[in-house]
């Protein structure tokens, strides 16, 4: 079975293609600049070689077209025919309250994903078009899949998701914390499950999850299942991330508001696009930049890197405290797979629980599954690479599968 996963936003389209057989990706590349000119396909296929071509789309079909040709053309073919396509698997940002589960994507499942439109403006109308676009380019006999973001945080208990403003606006408006990056605390719970020999039992583990990349959050995980996380209503809240503020006292919202004269849009680019390293070092909203210019010497990258690592061993210890313990500490994602110096002194902050860090071996490991704390360490410490895209297409087989059965 080949499962095409799909992340579509308003102007970009990344797919790959996957034999579930092996797990193996037969494919992966990206549609840019969809609508706005100037369009670029890349891709690569399984043996590395890489493509690129400049190719105006004007819409997600035309780019669905463009990306069917790339998979079964001439030299660059992965594949024979395109029904050897399965099914197609969506990664969808906002699921809120509707969504706990992935689902078979019908037009019922498309109205509950626009009704959320409002809670995820940037995104949901673009999975939209994404989920319409594969329709019209593959067929209705070719099934869809919606995977949500927000998925794996919906057991959060209703003391860690609501917030402390009038109860009405929950109800109004569901305002709450939902969570992000669900796909990803998935698969790396999962795998530590298995590091730690409980992914039959997780009754009674302890586990956080640190997701450090251009965005970021953490999860705490207690019987496999998510107790608390860090971002909220949108990606915005929780610690600074490469152009996100994270959280900050509330007040500074309406007081920058009335002092700069912003709008609602203005501030909230502030807070999404212009804040978090890049806003604080004034150098870059890549951790890698931020971190040369810290070994250079330049004070406010210093400063950036101070407030990433203290807000993450804030949290971290939190969550500690809201579980009654740790078992073990999971980093994954860009930043949490390879900078190894925000992962040592992020541990030595949490040496009062018990985190012991193997330092060598920590400075040794960028981007691959390893264990990183001491053999005495109370806190199993590992670096999990995520694979958001696996997710996905397991849970599109399975749920075609029971279509099937
Ligand atoms: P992501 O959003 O998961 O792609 O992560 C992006 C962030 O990870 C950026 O801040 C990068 O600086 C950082 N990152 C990615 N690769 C590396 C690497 N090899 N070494 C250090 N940081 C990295």
């Amino acid at each position: 079975m080949k499962i095409l996963v799909i992340n579509a936003g308003s102007s970009s389209l990344k797919y790959q293609l996957i034999d579930m057989a092996n797990k193996k990706v037969l494919a992966k590349g990206n549609c840019e600049r969809i609508g706005i000119g100037g369009g670029k396909l890349s891709y690569k296929n399984f043996a590395g070689q890489s493509y690129e071509y400049n190719i105006d789309m004007p819409n997600h079909t035309v780019a669905f077209n463009n990306v069917k040709n790339a998979l079964i053309s001439g030299d660059e073919a992965v594949i024979n025919s395109l029904s050897e396509i399965t099914a197609i698997g969506h990664r969808v940002v906002q699921g809120g309250a509707l969504f706990k589960h992935s689902v078979l994507v019908d037009e019922e499942v498309i109205n509950g994903i626009e009704s959320l439109n409002d809670l995820a403006p940037l995104h949901n109308p673009a999975h939209i078009q994404g989920i319409r676009a594969a329709v019209e380019a593959f067929g209705r006999e070719v099934p869809q899949v919606a995977v949500f973001d927000t998925a794996f945080h919906s057991t959060m208990p209703p003391k860690a998701y609501i917030f402390g403003i009038p109860y009405e606006y929950y109800e109004k408006y569901q305002i709450r914390r939902y969570g992000f990056h669900g796909t990803s605390h998935r698969y790396v719970t999962g795998k530590c499950l298995e590091l730690l020999g409980r992914e039959e039992a997780p009754e009674g583990t302890k586990i956080i999850t640190c997701h450090l990349g251009n965005g970021s959050s953490i999860a705490a995980v207690k019987d496999g299942l998510v107790v608390d996380t860090t971002m909220g209503l949108t990606p915005l809240d929780g610690f600074i991330m490469g152009t996100r503020s994270g959280a900050i006292d509330p007040s500074v919202v309406t007081f920058l508001a009335e002092k700069e004269n912003l709008s609602p849009k203005e501030m909230s680019d502030l807070l999404n696009k212009q804040s978090g390293f890049l806003g604080l070092s004034g150098i870059s909203s890549d951790d890698r930049d931020v971190t040369a210019a810290a070994k250079e010497g330049n004070e406010r990258a210093i400063l950036t890197q101070d407030i990433l690592r203290y807000q993450i061993i804030k949290y971290i210890g939190s969550y500690i405290a809201a579980m009654g313990g740790v078992d073990a500490i999971v980093f994954t994602a860009g930043i949490g797979e390879n900078q190894t110096s925000h992962r040592e002194e992020i541990c030595e902050g949490l040496s009062f629980f018990g985190v012991e860090l193997d330092k060598e071996v920590n400075a040794s490991k960028r981007g691959e599954l390893a264990e990183i704390s001491t053999a005495s360490s109370k806190v199993r410490v590992y670096v999990i690479p995520t694979d958001e895209e696996i997710v996905i297409a397991e849970d599109t087989a399975a749920l075609v599968k029971s279509l099937i059965e």
